[in-house]
């Protein structure tokens, strides 16, 4: 298919962060506040109908590659069902899945048999003591989840450590040994400043340029890559398989290549995870639009992209937390 999706800056988009529930059974402190109520209702969430018939309509447009969030996706019931009919969206690539692998024992294999081929757990911390301290939940679940994606072959298995300063930049050498060990991929991930959680941010933030020069110093780091066509940038730890990317929001913005764009559990399309600019879609999918005219709303929807995030210039502008806009 040669359709594409471009935005006014001449970028591609081709994928899209699906975003199936903002609720969550975490609560990590930066993300989202231990007394958080304000989630969207039901009756406001886009049904599985409405999911596929939307993202049907961004696949006839170009997009190719679908990766399912929240929140967390596995609290959002029959996941997998709605797995199984995205991935038989004609066109679509690639469909994958971010979790925080805490219900991931019980529905691992049923999500690899629906067709999701990658997933990428969020990990901060080898801990059990420390993991409660940052999410309130238990460490064992999540690794239990983790070693169920093994069993079920899930290829590549990513985990997303997110690092900060005094409260876990002293294991990441234990978490490139764990993923030495079980074959999983490294992802280090800048804290950004998202919503009230996230603002508070700057007292524990780390550039990872400084993690990388610390890594240097004691591994023999290689250029590497990986398939995915993500933000991260690769090395390889010479004499293993560990691949290590380098997620920098912050210190080194790659908002010129940004292909994607993130559909919220309610139809509402960020077109930046930096900026509130956005297209609602479900007043139009219920309001019965037809096949033509939702693809023109795609097509507009995609002119609203901004160019770039600003984090650094103006830290408080992001109002919604991470877990709205699904990461
Ligand atoms: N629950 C799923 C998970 O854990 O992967 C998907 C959604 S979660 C919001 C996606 C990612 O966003 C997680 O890796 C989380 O650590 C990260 N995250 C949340 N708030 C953040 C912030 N302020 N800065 C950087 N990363 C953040």
């Amino acid at each position: 298919m040669s359709t594409r999706l471009t935005d006014p800056f001449g970028r591609s988009v081709e994928y899209i962060r699906l975003s199936v529930t903002d609720r969550c059974d975490l609560r990590c402190f930066y993300c989202l506040p231990g007394d958080y109520r304000d989630f969207s209702e039901p009756e406001e969430w886009l049904s599985f109908e409405e999911i596929e018939r939307l993202i049907g309509a961004f696949v006839a447009s170009g997009v190719r590659r679908v990766r399912i969030t929240g929140g967390e996706p596995l609290v959002r019931k029959n996941l997998p069902l709605l797995a199984g009919n995205l991935a038989r969206i004609p066109g679509l690539l690639d469909l994958s899945l971010s979790t925080n692998a805490v219900s991931l024992g019980r529905q691992a294999e049923k999500l690899k048999s629906a067709g999701i081929s990658r997933i990428n757990v969020s990990l901060d911390t080898l801990r059990a003591d420390r993991f409660k301290d940052i999410t309130r939940g238990n460490l064992n679940k999540v690794i239990d989840g983790l070693m169920a994606a093994k069993r079920a072959g899930f290829s590549p298995i990513k985990i997303n450590m997110v690092i900060m300063k005094g409260i876990n930049d002293d294991e990441v050498e234990d978490m490139i040994e764990f993923c030495i060990e079980h074959d999983f991929t490294l992802r280090f991930i800048e804290t950004m400043p998202m919503g009230e959680t996230g603002r508070n941010a700057a007292s524990y933030f780390l550039s990872l340029q400084d993690i990388k020069n610390r890594l240097a110093e004691r591994y023999e780091l290689i250029p590497g890559v990986m398939p995915g066509g993500g933000p991260a940038r690769y090395v390889q730890v010479a004499g293993s398989q560990l691949r290590i990317g380098f997620i920098t929001p912050i210190s080194q913005h790659f908002c010129e290549t940004c292909n994607r764009v993130r559909l919220s559990v309610d139809g509402t399309l960020y077109l930046c995870l930096g900026q509130e600019h956005k297209f609602e879609f479900r007043p139009l999918l219920r309001d019965g639009i037809s096949d033509a005219e939702l693809l023109d709303a795609v097509q507009y929807a995609i002119t609203l992209k901004p160019e770039r995030h600003e984090f650094n210039d103006k830290p408080q502008q992001v109002v919604r937390f991470m877990a709205k806009t699904g990461g």
